[in-house]
């Protein structure tokens, strides 16, 4: 089996110890590499592409809780609406009110998390701190009605760099926006998930207040 079991107990211990969730990340590996992981106990597993996804989730065990890792297209939230288990990578408020909209066909509520962008390098993916203050606010006070999306925390993705502080000073920053954001006695969103660190620099992240982590190449090797 084509799956590194050795770094998977690892990894898990380390992420158990923290408190945190592991989130196996498949994208472009194939279904046995997944049942592999699965059989040593695995359930949570991330994906990047909808069509990839759809096709992956029939074919395994109905007990995965799959996350929707990758940036989400509105026009495709409907093919994974009846079954996706948390959409990680939310970048916007109209992706949010497709979200509702798609889980109430399917007589659900999805959890969601907002992508926030830290990392230093340019991207249109992502809100910024003032962003989400400001969405979470229009949710908690009512002026946006979503009655069928949770949103649950935030994710992020850190720079792509080997500098430990670099890293460090994203993970904090992030850690406060979370702290910040949810304060349970003044909203009623429950904020439970910062969903950072990936193989790289899974280790940083919970040390920093990561409470999931989502690791593809050091479980299932390289991609392409
Ligand atoms: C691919 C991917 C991961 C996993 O990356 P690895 O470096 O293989 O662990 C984590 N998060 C997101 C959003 C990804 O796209």
């Amino acid at each position: 089996m084509s799956v590194n079991e050795q770094n998977y107990k690892a990894i898990l211990a380390k992420t158990e110890t923290a408190g945190a969730t592991l989130v196996a990340v498949s994208k472009l590996k194939p279904v046995s590499d997944i049942k592999a992981l699965y059989d040593l106990g695995q359930r949570d597993f991330g994906e990047n592409y909808v069509q990839e996804l759809a096709e992956k989730q029939p074919q395994l065990p109905d007990d995965i809780r799959w996350h929707f890792i990758g940036h989400l297209q509105s026009n495709k939230v409907k093919y994974i609406a009846s079954f996706v288990h948390l959409i990680q990578g939310v970048d916007s408020e109209r992706l949010l009110v497709e979200i509702d909209k798609q889980a109430r066909k399917n007589g659900r509520i999805i959890d969601c998390l907002l992508q926030v962008h830290v990392a230093q390098e340019e991207t249109k993916f992502g809100f910024d701190g003032g962003e989400v203050t400001a969405l979470l606010g229009r949710i908690g006070s009512g002026v946006l009605v979503l009655p069928n999306v949770r949103v649950k925390g935030l994710m992020a993705m850190a720079s792509f760099t080997e500098d430990a502080d670099q890293l460090k000073q994203e993970f904090t920053a992030m850690k406060a926006l979370f702290e910040k954001s949810f304060k349970p006695e003044t909203s009623d969103l429950k904020l439970q998930t910062l969903s950072m660190g990936m193989s790289g620099d899974y280790e940083l992240a919970l040390e920093c207040g990561s409470t999931m982590i989502r690791v593809g190449s050091l479980l299932f090797g390289a991609r392409g």
